[in-house]
């Protein structure tokens, strides 16, 4: 069978019926929707008829465009009163559908108001750690957490200066120091651990090894 015939004759086929509805040959050619049939078409489509309702277990962008479209635009600002609105914005942080939880404010307004909303959030979300060198607790993202064993760079290099160094007492310090890092810090990778002390995996890997040996 000659498929590429085949295909070519499909295609054109299908371009054909679609140039057919076109112009004059389309139903709607030459009519409109009244006004009041896509005012009708519109009311059906509102609220829980709409056959895309979610309730209100929607997303972000579900409850922001539901609100945009009840919730009236003022000339100006409601929290500045001087310029022009621009974005809508929820107020509880919680997205509700609800058009009290909600108002029209100017960029300016928007931004301040999310610059607050995220150091509340940041705040909230940050754990506490202990630094290795200096003991002293300090804060950070969880995100950043993983592998963050100083409070600053200077404590980190306090530490690269005690226990980075290769004379052999220092190395048997070291080593201890390392070993009770790693109890401590059990998900931590050989690269991870290598990074704090300022040495090579495969040398984790040799100082871990020898423990394990002697026990
Ligand atoms: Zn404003
Ligand atoms: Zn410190």
């Amino acid at each position: 069978m000659n498929y590429g015939l085949y295909l070519t004759t499909h295609i054109l086929c299908g371009i054909i019926s679609i140039m057919n509805r076109q112009g004059k040959n389309n139903p709607m050619f030459g009519r409109k929707h009244k006004k009041t049939t896509i005012e009708e078409l519109r009311a059906q489509k509102l609220g829980d008829k709409n056959p895309q309702w979610k309730g209100d277990n929607v997303g972000y962008f579900g409850v922001h465009g539901w609100i945009k479209n009840r919730l009236p635009k003022p000339d100006k600002c409601e929290i500045c009163n001087e310029q022009p609105a621009f974005d809508l914005a929820n107020i509880s942080g919680e997205y509700r559908r609800n058009l009290d939880d909600w108002q029209w404010i100017c960029r300016r307004c928007h931004m301040l108001q999310d610059g607050r909303l995220n150091n509340l959030r940041h705040d909230y979300k940050r754990i506490t750690m202990n630094c290795l060198f200096c003991g002293r607790e300090f804060k950070v993202i969880p995100s950043k957490s993983r592998g963050r064993t100083f409070c600053s760079v200077s404590c980190a290099v306090k530490w690269r200066w005690q226990f980075g160094r290769c004379d052999s007492l220092r190395k048997i310090e070291r080593d201890k120091a390392l070993e009770d890092y790693v109890r401590a810090n059990p998900h931590l990778s050989l690269k991870e651990i290598g990074k704090v002390f300022g040495i090579s995996v495969s040398r984790v890997w040799q100082i871990r090894k020898a423990k394990t040996d002697v026990l």
